[in-house]
């Protein structure tokens, strides 16, 4: 008879819950995970230790509780999580704020951070030089090696082996991840070996992401092949920027951000559905984009969550390498409303309608009925255009077309969406 198992192992992780974080990859002692194609693999023998189950974020998380081990407190707003600070914020360096996605705060904290010796690096999401169309994790070393990776990838990439090399490697190092990188940073954190190397965490919102497909569509709209391309933005030009491509014989092609939204729709990962975490509530520092009018023109919203966290926002103005504004609660609620809503109250709507097996301790959203159908109904039409028929229809339209759409779409979400 077979002894009897005692210990959870990969094999009992329902790969529905599973966010492509990667911290499974980054803790497996015999190195027999992979992320490929967006999923993960086992690539040899499992050997049962379990680790993988124990640290998984997709499948479990206590956020008032890593708040408290983390940033010294339960996670107190239910929208936005523990604070200490609320503001907004840009690099000094006007090219640096050129370069970054909204303000250049991620970029100019790193760079800073990197000058001062206080870390020697950081893991964070760059463009793959093989393979320029593709998004890839890298441990940025030198001040060019962060201004050549800011702005934002829309495109789901896992920490992963990266964060298992740099773990092996001199330290200390700071990461920069979206919510679900970060769970799974916080959650390996349990051990003092990710606390002592990675003491800095930046954390991005997240709305959506895409899948890898959606930067091919992107590209294809444009009339190019992915082969042809040897520079791609997300955010390129001025803020809040667009898909800009940039081929081998030097021509180019541009989607302003706005027009291009309808892919959020075609291409989310189905676990993104089921994601509560707009603002990156566990990290040191989080930052996001500015939709205020009085902001317009390229400032990152910035929340500091540690004292750690606000101590280095504080040191880097006072360096005059970025420059802050407090704001209030009320301003942060009315620049992310909309995702906020689609978040904390869409999350456990879509959570209900796919089955998703969560363990998350959190506290259940008060919704009328209205909002429920409201979700309900963006879900059916996510579920929709996601159809893989559907959207091959989807693609033959016009792109003038899908870009208006997306514009209309975006306006009646601010509108009508609200926490
Ligand atoms: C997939 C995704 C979804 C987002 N959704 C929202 C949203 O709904 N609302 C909102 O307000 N803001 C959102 N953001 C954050 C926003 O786009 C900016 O990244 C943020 O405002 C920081 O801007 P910055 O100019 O300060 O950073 P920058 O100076 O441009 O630096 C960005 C840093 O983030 C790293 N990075 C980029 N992409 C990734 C990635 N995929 N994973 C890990 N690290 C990465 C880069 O390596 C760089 O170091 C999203 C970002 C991403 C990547
Ligand atoms: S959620 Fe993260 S840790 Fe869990 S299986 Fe997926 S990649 Fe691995
Ligand atoms: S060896 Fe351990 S960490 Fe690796 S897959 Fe198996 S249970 Fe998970
Ligand atoms: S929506 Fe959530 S799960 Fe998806 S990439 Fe963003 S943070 Fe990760």
């Amino acid at each position: 008879m077979a002894p009897k198992r005692t210990r959870h192992s990969f094999h009992d992780i329902d790969p529905a819950t599973c966010t492509f974080c990667g911290a499974c990859v980054s803790i497996c002692p015999i190195g027999v995970l992979a992320l490929r194609n967006e999923r993960v693999y086992l690539q040899g023998e499992c050997i049962d230790c379990g680790l993988c189950y124990r640290f998984c974020p997709g499948r479990e998380m206590d956020f008032d509780a890593l708040s408290t081990a983390h940033l010294g407190a339960p996670a107190q707003d239910p929208y936005l999580g523990y604070y200490r600070l609320l503001a907004v914020g840009q690099a000094v360096s006007e090219q640096t704020r050129d370069s970054g996605a909204s303000g250049g705060v991620v970029t100019a904290l790193l760079c800073h951070l990197l000058e001062e010796g206080r870390i020697e690096g950081a893991v964070a999401v760059t463009m793959s030089e093989a393979e320029p169309w593709r998004c890839q994790a890298a441990l940025l070393r030198t001040q060019d090696e962060v201004m050549a990776a800011a702005q934002s990838k829309y495109s789901l990439v896992g920490l992963d082996a990266v964060l298992a090399a740099a773990r092996k490697e001199q330290g200390p190092f700071a990461v920069v991840g979206l919510p679900c990188h970060v769970h799974g940073l916080r959650r390996l954190q349990e051990l003092g070996s990710f606390r002592e190397k990675f003491p800095v965490v930046i954390g991005l919102f997240c709305g959506f992401n895409l899948r890898a497909e959606a930067t091919d569509h992107l590209i294809n709209k444009l009339g190019f092949a992915k082969q042809e391309v040897s520079d791609l933005e997300y955010r390129g030009g001025n803020w809040p920027g667009g898909f800009v491509i940039h081929t081998r014989d030097g021509r180019q092609a541009y989607i302003p951000k706005h027009r291009y939204s309808y892919v959020n729709l075609m291409y989310v990962p189905r676990r993104c559905l089921a994601c509560p975490d707009l603002t990156n509530e566990l990290a040191d520092i989080s930052v996001g984009d500015t939709w205020l009018d009085e902001y317009a023109g390229g400032w990152s919203t910035v929340i500091a969550r540690s004292s750690r966290g606000e101590q280095m926002l504080m040191e880097a103005t006072a360096h005059g390498v970025i420059r802050m504004n407090e704001i209030t609660r009320e301003n942060i609620l009315r620049s992310h409303g909309h995702l906020i809503a689609y978040k904390k109250q869409g999350y456990f709507v879509r959570q209900r309608w796919l089955r998703v097996p969560l363990t998350y301790r959190l506290p259940k959203p008060s919704i009328g009925k209205g909002r429920w159908l409201q979700q309900s109904l963006l879900l059916a039409l996510i579920l929709i255009l996601s159809n893989s028929v559907v959207r091959r229809l989807v693609q033959r339209l016009p792109l003038a077309w899908l870009a208006r759409i997306s514009s209309w779409g975006r306006q009646g979400a601010k509108s009508r969406i609200r926490v």
